[in-house]
């Protein structure tokens, strides 16, 4: 591990000062980062902990949402009776992910920065486009059964890891940042992450030094809120595919419904067609695997992870058919 500089501002402003120099970057929990730095795949000259800072609050939101702090840990917005009752689709992809003492560490803020979990990343002896840029892609060619089916590139097939954020795309959050260069801005969360393009070591469109503030819930839309992970094991792994779906159905009829994946692609995965479609056709299983199918178009699985195709028809079948019951 290489050495590096720390210091634990009290103050947003104070914070984002400190990160401005580009070698500098926050920590929170410290779940993904400080293995990454041990394995010196992460080696930033200066941490900046954000752990005093006041951003631990779950707030409504006048219009009938709720502010989530960035430092809010994961078992805290699990358990808060709001999100519970108004959001359960947060609530049970939250305790769907990790083991729970690292749900105990892990914040808001981080869980939507968490890293990949592909094998080649975490190998440095292995060719890897987001760790070394130009370097190559081992998991091409390598063993790829966790990788993305959608949404990828030559450059780079892996998936983005979180629970929490696939429930938050089927939310339409928002991320709130701030910088000492550029001050406050609001950044949806359907712009948050990238998909890898020829830049797979650019996770987000997050700028150097950034911070997150906090993540704001839009008033909870009508319908029944479902998330589904399936996994090879019954908890602390990773999604080979999950499904977060709000279904509004009267009568046997949707009305409307949103339908988010993790485990498919770079980003939560969801298509704004496969949901208009479902919009006033009844709901039954033809019309699931029909908007299944529109949200799965153009996938290319790779070699060893063909079956994903299929398990994500299914999945996402089976949660609209539950979430419209
Ligand atoms: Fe690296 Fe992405 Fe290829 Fe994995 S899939 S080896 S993260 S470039």
């Amino acid at each position: 591990m290489r050495t590096f500089t720390y210091e634990k501002p009290t103050t947003v402003d104070a914070a984002v000062r400190a990160a401005a120099r580009p070698d500098a970057r926050f920590v929170a929990g410290g779940t993904n980062l400080l293995d990454l730095m041990k394995l010196e795949i992460e080696h930033p000259a200066h941490l900046v902990d954000v752990n005093a800072l006041p951003l631990t609050q779950i707030e409504e939101t006048p219009d009938g949402g709720l502010r989530i702090g960035a430092l809010v840990r994961n078992s805290d917005l699990a358990a808060d009776s709001r999100v519970r009752t108004r959001y359960a689709v947060l609530s049970r992809a939250l305790l769907a992910g990790a083991s729970a003492q690292l749900r105990n560490m892990a914040t808001t803020g981080g869980n939507l920065l968490q890293r990949t979990r592909c094998f080649y990343f975490y190998d440095p002896s292995m060719p890897c486009n987001k760790r070394v840029p130009g370097s190559g892609c081992s998991a091409l060619q390598g063993f790829n059964r966790i990788h993305a089916i959608v949404g990828a590139s030559d450059a780079c097939i892996a998936v983005h890891p979180s629970d929490m954020a696939v429930a938050m795309r089927a939310l339409d959050a928002a991320v709130e940042v701030t910088s000492a260069a550029q001050g406050r801005r609001v950044i949806p969360i359907a712009d948050f992450h990238r998909l890898p393009g020829n830049t797979p070591h650019i996770d987000t469109t997050l700028r150097q030094g950034e911070l997150i503030t906090s993540v704001v819930l839009p008033p909870a839309p009508a319908g029944r809120q479902v998330y589904r992970k399936v996994r090879d094991r019954a908890s602390y792994a990773f999604a080979l595919v999950s499904v977060a779906a709000i279904v509004d159905a009267q009568g046997g009829t949707v009305r409307a419904a949103r339908i988010a994946c993790g485990g498919l692609a770079h980003t939560p995965w969801r298509k704004q067609e496969a949901e208009r479609e479902l919009a006033g056709r009844p709901a039954n299983q033809r019309t699931f695997e029909a908007a299944a199918d529109t949200l799965l178009a153009g996938a290319a699985p790779q070699r060893h992870n063909a079956f994903k195709l299929p398990l994500a028809k299914r999945t996402v079948a089976a949660v609209l058919t539950q979430a419209s019951s």
